[in-house]
């Protein structure tokens, strides 16, 4: 697994609110995706948005319940299309089935299209190691490729950076003119990966869902390397998380009206991509394998916890960052490791456990905008207070809070969230912020366009006007 850094939280947060260039990026994510996600909603009505949202969490719950029977039928449906399933325990065995897959087939160039799943693996260097060339072709990801960083969002993984900062980054690693306009470096990322696609002999995708009925692998996406990762390489290798699945067609459905429109504010993304085993006889193109790798690392443990499986409801589509006022302020990286913000806050300790992250819980003002925002209506703010509880109330003393304060304000919070009026206010309060914030970032942007024009261009498929640091958000989560 990638390097865990989030008992660093305290201090990786201090320091990143006095990063003036950090302050102007996160800026852009209340003013963009936040406000277009509300545009969505209002374009929908907010009285199919609430159904849309109660079917998505009903399918959600009752999958989990049954999660044995659905990860059978889609082992039988992937196995029928001709894929084969692999189920991996943890890190160090989903990147070993992929290591020695990519080895017998005699894999030198890898090609990634967005995976949050395999960045929680720290796959990419286990390839290396290999003596396999890999490389992101989602363009945030191809940025923090090339910068050698970690994701700083879940839809928009190199948010934290600047046009400039890709200009330099680009004139540096990839020795062009320095150049700040944004389409020319989009076009000179697409001209460094095209070659890659050629050459590649094996494709990685992680998944936004998995259909069990159909054994189906289903990616949502703004940018068409998910497509050539999955189609032009002669071996495909699908990599999710066990929870990523879901019962049938009927239920995506509802799930691709959700993510689009809670991640970027777009009715749909551009790519919604559907890849069922690998090519047919009659098939003009598409891999001679298909393989699906479904992890565990931490998962089961969840699913066993009855006050946090409902963190595996999660569909990655980054809204509950976008809204809360923490991350607002101290951006991704604070966070230290793969997940950040309010989410990340409680999946980070489930999954690296409480002694590293213990800290995470407590980065919370408990304002429940990101319950709010959740388009599976994810009890974000109870679940922090029960690992606030856990960490305060802990038998292991690497586990507690660190300090005596630190134990005191999470019983307060504790008891605060236990009263429903309590909560009721603190919730309120949070809503009034964030609805004071869209409002803002929308005079702002009213401002500075001149005209009503949305704020993000829809037939463009791009993310926050002017966000130029993610150029595209691409794979919408995985
Ligand atoms: S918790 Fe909800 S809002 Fe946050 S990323 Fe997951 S699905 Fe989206």
């Amino acid at each position: 697994m990638p390097e865990i850094k989030t008992s660093q939280f305290v201090t990786a947060s201090a320091s990143a609110m006095l990063d003036p260039k950090l302050r102007r990026a996160l800026d852009r994510v209340g003013s963009g995706f936040d406000v277009a996600r509300r545009n969505a909603i209002e374009e929908v009505s907010s009285e199919a948005w609430e159904e849309w949202r109660e079917e998505a969490r009903q399918i959600k719950i009752h999958t989990l319940d049954h999660l044995d029977y659905y990860l059978e039928l889609l082992y039988d449906n992937v196995t029928a299309a001709g894929g084969q399933v692999h189920f991996a325990a943890d890190a160090a065995e989903a990147n070993a089935i992929v290591g020695h897959l990519a080895q017998s087939r005699g894999v030198k160039v890898a090609t990634k299209s967005k995976s949050m799943v395999s960045e929680e693996l720290e796959l990419n260097p286990v390839l290396e190691s290999l003596g396999i060339d890999v490389y992101e072709t989602d363009l945030g990801e191809y940025i923090i490729q090339l910068a050698e960083e970690t994701p700083s969002h879940l839809v928009a993984p190199a948010l934290h950076k600047s046009k400039e900062d890709v200009a330099e980054l680009f004139a540096d690693k990839l020795g062009l003119p320095y150049n700040e306009d944004i389409e020319v470096m989009a076009a000179a990322a697409r001209v460094a990966l095209r070659d890659k696609f050629m050459q590649a002999d094996l494709g990685i995708s992680g998944a936004n869902f998995v259909v069990a009925e159909t054994g189906t692998l289903v990616i949502v996406t703004n940018e068409g390397n998910g497509r050539l990762c999955t189609s032009a390489p002669r071996m495909h290798i699908g990599i999710t998380g066990m929870e990523k699945v879901i019962p049938s067609m009927q239920d995506l459905a509802v799930f691709l009206r959700l993510l689009p429109r809670s991640a970027t504010g777009q009715r749909i993304s551009s790519y919604v991509s559907m890849i069922t085993g690998p090519r047919r006889e009659d098939d003009e193109d598409g891999p001679e394998e298909f393989h699906l790798v479904l992890v565990d690392n931490g998962r089961s443990r969840m699913l066993r916890d009855p006050k946090l499986r409902e963190a595996l409801y999660c569909i990655r589509c980054g809204a509950c960052l976008n809204i809360c006022p923490v991350y607002q302020r101290v951006g991704g990286h604070a966070y230290g490791w793969v997940y950040p913000g309010p989410i990340g806050a409680i999946v980070s300790p489930m999954l690296t456990g409480l002694k590293e992250s213990k800290m995470l819980p407590q980065a919370s003002s408990l304002c429940g905008a990101c319950r709010e925002a959740c388009p599976v209506k994810i009890n974000i703010p109870r679940m922090l207070l029960e690992l606030r509880h856990r960490t305060a109330e802990s038998e292991d003393p690497a586990e507690r809070a660190s300090s005596g304060s630190e134990r005191f304000l999470a019983r307060m919070y504790s008891r605060l969230m236990r009263s429903p009026g309590r909560m009721g206010f603190a919730a309120s309060m949070g809503a009034n912020r964030a609805e004071a914030r869209a409002g803002d970032a929308e005079a702002r942007r009213l401002d500075q366009a001149g005209a009503a024009s949305p704020a993000v261009p829809l037939d463009q498929g791009t993310g926050p006007a002017g966000a130029a640091a993610q150029v595209l958000p691409g794979h919408l989560a995985g």
